[in-house]
């Protein structure tokens, strides 16, 4: 039925093709099935578009798969739970592991938080419940998703996407129940 959705919609002509209702509650195996199943019958030369995802694993595993864009609430929605992505993994910054902690979220991260803010601090905040800590980990959040894709697109030009994709996924480390999208 995916197939024959993608091909009436090509039928029809459009500047760009979304795939929708996947990652609602379906284990991810099931959700790449359904990706699998619409993507090969969508033109490689119009933005196609995964709906509502995804896991930093599970975007480079759409791209792989022909994906051009997203859009998440994960990074916005976990910085409000207090967890920061880090480059192989979830931080929660409200355990107390981090309440002495001078190290930004990420080392070498660009981002305006990790410039000024050190991961004890940020703690401080959201136990104080000061909303700036909230906001300052979505501010790094946003920045680790899209420096993510420039890294991607990036590898895609050099022709390494494939290595670098396997590397990343192999070595992330989220809680699934951190990383549930929805
Ligand atoms: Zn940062």
């Amino acid at each position: 039925m995916r197939k024959q959705s993608a091909l009436a919609a090509v039928e029809i002509g459009f500047d760009g093709y979304a795939i929708g209702g996947v990652s609602v509650g379906e284990p991810e195996e099931e959700m790449m099935r359904g990706v699998e199943s619409s993507a090969p019958f969508l033109p490689e030369n119009k933005p196609r578009y995964a709906m509502g995802l995804g896991t930093p694993p599970q975007l480079l595993e759409l791209i792989a798969r022909g994906m051009d864009m997203f859009d998440c609430v994960l990074p916005t929605r976990l910085a409000r739970n207090g967890t920061a992505f880090a480059a192989t993994r979830t931080l929660n910054l409200k355990n107390a592991e981090f309440a002495r902690d001078k190290n930004p979220i990420e080392e070498g991260c660009t981002c305006p938080t990790c410039q000024e803010y050190t991961r004890g601090y940020i703690r401080h905040l959201i136990k104080a419940e000061e909303i700036l800590g909230l906001r300052l980990i979505t501010l790094h959040n946003l920045h680790f998703y899209l420096d993510l894709m420039r890294q991607a697109r990036a590898a895609i030009k050099n022709g390494t996407f494939n290595e670098f994709r396997f590397n990343f996924v192999t070595n992330y480390k989220g809680r699934e129940v951190d990383l549930m999208p929805s």
